[in-house]
């Protein structure tokens, strides 16, 4: 078991309750996707064990040591959410079940290359000067036209990680933006909010957040 975890999720899931009600949106739209990054596989199953069954992880080699002890979970969803570098898309393809991190046409026809069925989300760099990675605002309507055109990938949505800040407050017009763009290219699934953050996201429309410290605890001494 891992330490606090069913009291930081039931507090996790009211913080998501009070969000939706004032909203007005129902609880059953947004999916609470743990982010497990850097915690060992132990505490998957702790959450699995929870209830939980949407997880997500950052790297792939981390995942790739993980899996052999978690893969096999019934009903258990494993997200791609760091950056994906085209070599490694084949592996990342087998063993995760959604990728969100997709920037590239490249990287779509890598994924495809695999032919197994894989959702896809595309992550939109919405802070040029900050985000490293993603794909620029502008250069979105030629990536979807292409993810569209991969027989094994399926386009589900779009996710976004704001510059950093403390306040949750300074991600809104990001997260906006984000809602923007989905609505514009018809996408349903809009990836965004994390532990500081997730109260601004649901206001804004968020159907999945990505929630690792309020969750886990702190990451510190474990990186
Ligand atoms: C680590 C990470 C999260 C979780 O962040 P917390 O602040 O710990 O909730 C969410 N999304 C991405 C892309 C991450 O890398």
């Amino acid at each position: 078991m891992h330490p606090g975890l069913a009291e930081n999720l039931a507090a996790v899931e009211s913080r998501i309750a009070d969000a939706c009600s004032r909203a007005g949106r129902r609880r059953g739209e947004v999916t609470l996707l743990a982010v497990t990054k850097v915690f060992p596989a132990s505490a998957i199953l702790a959450a699995y064990d929870l209830g939980l069954r949407q997880f997500g992880e950052n790297y792939v080699q981390e995942f790739e040591a993980k899996a052999p002890l978690v893969r096999q979970l019934p009903g258990a969803c494993f997200h791609l959410i760091g950056h994906l570098q085209s070599n490694k898309s084949r592996r990342a393809g087998e063993l995760f079940d959604v990728v969100q991190t997709v920037d590239s046409s490249k990287l779509a026809r890598r994924l495809d290359e695999l032919a197994k069925p894989l959702d896809v989300l595309i992550e939109v760099k919405l802070s040029p000067e900050e985000a490293k990675h993603g794909c620029a605002p502008e250069d979105l309507p030629a990536l979807i036209d292409a993810i569209r055109a991969c027989p094994s990938l399926r386009l589900a949505g779009l996710m976004t990680m704001p510059p950093w800040s403390d306040d949750p407050e300074p991600s809104r017009p990001y997260f906006r933006r984000l809602r923007q763009l989905a609505d514009r290219h018809n996408l349903p699934q809009l990836s965004m909010g994390m532990s500081h953050d997730l109260e601004v996201a649901i206001e804004e429309g968020s159907t999945i957040v990505r929630i690792g410290t309020a969750l886990f605890g702190s990451r510190k001494g474990l990186l």
